[in-house]
């Protein structure tokens, strides 16, 4: 689509639930897409990190995929999408629409490279050139950057070894043993899928998981993500938090073995892994759903990490460069969150011009 401009009063990166979210808010908060603000997102197509995920995620296999801010407004809720197609297709379809009816000036493929500091603004290197912006809102998400536990003896593994970006269909794992290791929705959506093409499965994770119908669960998984993202540390599954929900389908699953997790695995050999018992586990494949780490390395130039490695952010600002706002990180990683940070940051953003002087609409 379009021409990169020269300048913007914002640039957003990513157009992901929550740079749509921050786009839609700055629109309805008075600023005009192009000179205002222009969205720069190096996927092919709209979806944001959905357009990459396996063809078999339905949407009534993930959590609960929130409506983007404004949404009803065009009669589309997916709450209401056809679970029967890829999650994928559906999202895509939807994002590109709520793109258009808001004229979110989206460009892609743009890939944003690096962001500067340069003059009273950035400067924010792209793949397509060059972009001046007053303020940056980084909307990038994770989906890049899956995160893999440290294991003695993984290079020496002889199998197959994915994480949860690279796969791509059960029938990959046909006929072989399969450990999935890691405590979220993906492994339990990996798991199931495997169920009936794999040999066997195993599962291994950090802590117990529980089943339960605790309501409350959310919440604590919010805080948790919080104080990790704070801390720079990978963000805890939702289920770390919520636990499985205790659902007939699921204790069904637990019944017959497949939804039963093992304390992790102590050291990987070539041909499998021993358990803290000494005993081995024969393995033809490991998946590692583990979760994922914020993808900021365009954002390298601008030193925001903590000695400690995170990155501190105070309510979408970025402590240490308070014209960069992140959107969509840390406790905001759900779609749920991403809307919240959208409309948090906007507001902050519109401020943050105003204080600057800015062009009117
Ligand atoms: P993303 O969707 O990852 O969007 C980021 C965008 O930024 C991408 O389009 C990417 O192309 C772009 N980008 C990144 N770097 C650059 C760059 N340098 N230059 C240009 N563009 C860039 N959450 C829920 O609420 N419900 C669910 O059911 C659910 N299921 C999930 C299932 C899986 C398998 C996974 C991995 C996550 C799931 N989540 C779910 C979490 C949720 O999908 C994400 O937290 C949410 O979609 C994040 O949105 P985002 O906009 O922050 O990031």
């Amino acid at each position: 689509e379009g021409a990169l401009p020269g300048s913007a009063d914002v640039v957003v990166v990513g157009a992901g639930q929550a740079g749509l979210s921050v786009a839609w808010h700055l629109r309805r908060l008075g600023l005009e897409p192009g000179a205002g603000f222009v969205v720069l997102d190096r996927g092919p197509d709209a979806g944001g990190a959905w357009q990459f995920r396996w063809e078999a995620l339905r949407l009534d296999k993930a959590h609960r995929v929130s409506d983007l801010p404004g949404m009803r407004e065009m009669g589309l809720s997916f709450d209401t999408a056809d679970a029967s197609r890829p999650a994928r297709d559906v999202v895509r379809e939807y994002y590109e629409r709520y793109e258009q009816w808001f004229g979110l000036n989206v460009l892609r493929p743009v890939r944003v490279t690096a962001v500067s500091e340069e003059g009273p603004g950035f400067l924010v290197a792209t793949d397509k050139g060059d972009v001046r912006a007053r303020v940056v809102a980084n909307a990038s998400g994770t989906w890049a950057r899956p995160f893999r536990p440290y294991f003695a003896g993984a290079a020496d593994f002889r199998g197959a070894q994915v994480s949860t970006p690279q796969y791509r269909a059960a029938e990959d794992f046909a006929g072989m043993r399969v450990l999935v290791v890691g405590g979220g929705t993906s492994a339990v959506g990996f798991l199931r899928e495997l169920e009936g093409v794999a040999a066997s499965t195993v599962w291994a994770t950090r802590r117990p998981v529980e089943f339960t119908d605790d309501p409350g669960g959310g919440v604590r998984a919010v805080r948790q993500a919080d104080e990790a993202a704070r801390a720079g540390l990978p963000l805890p599954s939702i289920i770390h938090g919520t636990g499985l929900p205790a659902t007939a389908e699921n204790l069904a699953a637990r019944d017959r073995g497949l939804l039963v997790a093992r304390p992790m695995f102590t050291v990987i050999e070539p041909e499998g892994v021993r358990w803290a018992d000494g005993s081995f586990e024969p393995v033809d494949a490991i998946i590692w759903a583990t979760g994922f780490r914020a993808e900021l390395t365009h954002l390298a130039p601008l030193r925001l990490r903590e000695p400690g490695g995170g990155v501190r952010v105070e309510n979408g600002r970025s402590v240490r460069e308070p014209r960069l706002f992140l959107a969509g990180f840390g406790p905001q990683a759900s779609t749920i969150g991403a809307n919240r940070a959208g409309r948090t940051v906007a507001r902050q953003v519109l401020d943050e011009l105003r204080s600057t002087g800015r062009r009117e609409r």
